[in-house]
């Protein structure tokens, strides 16, 4: 185990934040079950301060841990399933859909293959050698989720009656397609040289630096060749870059649900996590953690949705879309990073207040960042807030529009934007 500042967080390397020990508990694919859902919810109450974080690569993060308890939030983590290879705990990032398997406009559901990845991932020994940030991503198509940063990512294609993934590779397409049968020996063997590759040149372990360096792509998938074939068809499919918010039909037919209520700057408290968990078991539903740091209760009967979505809506997750939280994201502010110079989650919460009440435009993003670094960054932001010592700077659509600015003139600003977007939208 090891405790420190300068690394990135896993349940064996607890990062010292301001507000206590912070911990990120990997869930591969966001497919959580229940029971462990609430084992990470009790958790929180009892060493974790009441709050448990969404990640944007659908982990989960616990913070404002006693040194003195963490031996013990370990063990229970351990106890919950949710660190079956302590050696892989930072090997974490596989990313899908979180209506995988559930959206009807899917041409294959990418789960098989999420476990595949994750069983081969952690049965080999070299594999904990990637960066903490090293990204998996597997969609079913053709709806996915904006993701910047998977490293190497497989798109359902279709185009004849056998099905086919689309390789990228750090971000950008190899023109190739690999079957579904040799999927996750394609994207492990793409890693594996990922990781020679780094070692050669320095790099660090992620497919984005590598793929910089010239001729690598080709070379990966040179070297793949027996698993490739030229993609006859145009990858990938759009991206969908928005949270979905709502009670959602599943490809199950017509008496199931997905319910995806907003989760506020993507944390929850344990009361929450509970009724979620609860609710999952109770209607035989499932859960997956989404990457807007969210959540989705899937599965559920048409009968009991309105009992759901009313609860939710009393504790503090509402499905319509309306608590003015949707497309905002903020950093740890104040209370959880020495670096912060706002209390970026209390502006957070501020700019909601104001937009309550109004469905958010399409595309709204916001961010919100306690100091240059930008920890809450997503590119193509509509908004981004960043706090100096001297105030806000103010980012419209990528375009500085302020500096040094104080908080409520930024968030007026931002306001501004939100009702002259929805204007435009109600002109049209
Ligand atoms: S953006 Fe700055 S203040 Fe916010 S969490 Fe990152 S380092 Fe801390």
């Amino acid at each position: 185990m090891r405790v420190g500042e300068h690394f990135c967080p896993g349940v064996f390397h607890a990062v010292q934040a301001k507000d206590g020990l912070l911990i990120r508990i990997r869930v591969p694919g966001g497919l959580i079950e229940p029971n462990q859902l609430r084992a990470v919810a009790d958790l929180s109450h009892s060493f974790a301060g009441e709050t448990i974080e969404i990640t944007s690569r659908a982990n989960l993060q616990l913070r404002a841990i006693r040194n003195q308890d963490l031996d013990q939030v370990i063990e229970s983590i351990s106890l919950a399933g949710l660190l079956p290879s302590p050696q892989h705990d930072r090997v974490r990032n596989i990313v899908t859909s979180p209506i995988a398997g559930l959206d009807t406009e899917e041409l294959f559901d990418p789960r098989p293959l999420v476990h595949e990845l994750d069983r081969q991932l952690r049965a080999e020994p070299a594999f904990a050698n990637l960066h903490p940030k090293f990204s998996f991503a597997i969609h079913g198509g053709p709806r996915r989720f904006r993701r910047d940063l998977d490293d190497i990512s497989l798109e359902a294609a279709s185009f004849d009656d056998s099905p086919h993934f689309y390789l990228s590779i750090g971000g950008t397409s190899s023109g190739f397609v690999v079957k579904r049968a040799n999927a996750v020996e394609c994207i492990l063997a793409a890693a594996k040289m990922c990781i020679e590759l780094a070692l050669e040149s320095g790099a660090p372990v992620r497919a984005k630096a590598i793929a910089t360096i010239s001729g690598t792509l080709e070379h990966i998938t040179g070297a793949l060749s027996h698993l490739l074939m030229a993609s006859p068809v145009e990858p990938p499919s759009p991206i969908v870059n928005e949270a979905l918010i709502g009670i959602y039909p599943t490809a199950q037919g017509g008496d199931r649900r997905s319910i995806v209520p907003s989760v506020p700057l993507g944390r929850l408290t344990p009361g929450q996590a509970r009724y979620l968990a609860d609710a999952a078991n109770e209607w035989e539903g499932d859960l997956r953690l989404a990457p807007w740091r969210g959540i989705v209760l899937g599965s559920i009967p048409k009968s009991a949705v309105n009992k759901i979505v009313d609860h939710l809506h009393t504790i503090g997750l509402s499905c319509e879309g309306r608590d003015g939280f949707q497309g905002i994201a903020a950093c740890a502010g104040n209370n959880g990073c020495e670096a912060s110079l706002a209390d970026v989650r209390g502006d957070a919460a501020s700019l909601a207040r104001r937009l309550l009440g109004h469905a958010a435009p399409s595309g709204w993003t916001v961010n919100l960042s306690g100091c240059e670094k930008q920890c809450a960054r997503r590119h193509g932001a509509t908004a981004e807030l960043v706090a100096g010592p001297l105030g806000y700077t103010l980012n419209i659509e990528g375009r500085r529009v302020a500096s040094d600015c104080s908080r409520e003139f930024a968030l007026d600003v931002v306001a501004a934007l939100h009702e002259n977007l929805l204007s435009e939208v109600a002109a049209r």
